[in-house]
């Protein structure tokens, strides 16, 4: 690409915003002019305006920009929006009406049913639903989102299953403190501790996962008919969701079909060579005792899912165990993948 495409960041102050900010350095399509957050922090710079929470300093060409009230205005037409999701709804939509594109991390616009909630490698082809979108609400601009950070791994894990036919699901996740956000849980609940309730997330991770591993039709997208049970637990980790999951196969397929299966799995974004896509979306981990959430979260650049113990399920088929980065691939970094694939698609021309 010649020339970068300007993009902004709403909620950019916040925990995920600061994980766009992070992510968005040195990006080879999208560099990132404008940031949006609260009328707390707008007119302030960002770096004086930020706390910032993770590793390593904030990029210099970052904190030097001017926080924006989050109003359509002077914004780039490309938006990531990280806001809180009590304010999501009808800003996100002021912006889409005023013609932005605008690539959700928010739970808000999700399983509106002309909203595409995209995982690259698994249902790029939902982006068509998009001009049914702009038809029905009058919008020049559209809204595209990605899934809960939990969702994401299960659904990359399942998505190798998908042609044997899958019929039932259940999945307990071990999920990371950085998933609350900031300050998040309190370290004398969490330390040493499991706590066994993510509030909405099992409903979440329920439904999302039916619509993104569902069909397009027509100007519909229609949701997976198999049955999803979630059980979702807050766990002492850092980062890293974990999901360990049981699955029922129409085919019946035997454990060689799965692995060869979750080897060659692959997508659009591989195909296209997305800047963000990972070279291979899942990867199977021979040792018994992996994934591990320290030892592996971070390889890849955190955009990959690791699958591990595959074996035989007394009660379902199969059972596996599966990791994903939830600030990484659960967030910022998917977001980022959808707006690579939009951009692929022309839809950002
Ligand atoms: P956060 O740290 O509380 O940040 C919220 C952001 O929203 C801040 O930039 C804040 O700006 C802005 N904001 C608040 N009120 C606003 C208003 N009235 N108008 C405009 N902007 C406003 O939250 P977070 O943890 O980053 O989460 C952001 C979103 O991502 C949420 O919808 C969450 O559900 C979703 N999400 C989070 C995670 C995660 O790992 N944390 C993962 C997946 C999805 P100020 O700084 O000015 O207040």
């Amino acid at each position: 690409m010649e020339q970068r495409i300007e993009v902004g960041v709403l909620g950019a102050t916040g925990m995920v915003g600061q994980h766009f900010v992070k992510f968005l350095q040195n990006h080879p399509w999208f560099e990132l002019k404008w940031v949006g957050a609260s009328d707390r922090s707008a007119g302030k710079k960002y770096g004086e305006a930020t706390s910032w929470r993770l590793d390593g300093v904030m990029p210099e060409n970052v904190s030097g920009l001017t926080v924006e009230e989050s109003k359509p205005g002077n914004a780039p037409r490309l938006l990531f929006s990280a806001m809180d999701a009590s304010v999501a709804t009808e800003i996100e939509r002021a912006f889409a009406e005023a013609g932005h594109v605008v690539v959700s991390n928010s739970r808000n616009h999700r399983m509106e049913p002309d909203v595409p909630l995209l995982v690259p490698e698994i249902n790029a082809d939902h982006l068509r639903i998009v001009p049914a979108q702009q038809r029905r609400r009058g919008w020049k601009g559209q809204i595209v989102t990605n899934p809960n950070c939990s969702t994401i791994v299960l659904t990359l894990g399942l998505a190798p299953f998908k042609q044997f036919g899958i019929q039932r699901v259940l999945a307990t996740t071990m999920q990371a403190i950085s998933g609350a956000g900031y300050p998040g849980v309190a370290s004398m609940d969490i330390n040493g501790n499991v706590i066994p309730f993510i509030g909405g997330e099992e409903e979440k991770m329920q439904q999302e996962t039916q619509k993104i591993l569902g069909e397009i039709g027509g100007d519909e997208i229609r949701h997976l008919d198999a049955r999803v049970s979630a059980h979702c637990n807050r766990v002492p980790v850092v980062d890293g969701h974990m999901v360990a999951t049981s699955v029922e196969l129409r085919d019946k397929p035997d454990e060689a079909a799965i692995l060869e299966a979750i080897s060659n799995f692959r997508g659009v974004p591989q195909e296209r060579n997305l800047p963000s896509a990972p070279a291979r979306p899942v990867v199977y981990l021979e040792q018994k005792d992996r994934p591990q959430p320290r030892r592996d979260v971070e390889r890849e650049r955190g955009m990959t899912v690791f699958i591990g113990r595959l074996r035989s399920c007394p009660v379902l088929d199969f059972k596996f165990m599966a990791l994903g980065h939830n600030t990484v691939r659960g967030a910022a970094g998917a977001a980022v993948l959808n707006a690579e694939l939009m951009c692929s698609e022309g839809m950002l021309d």
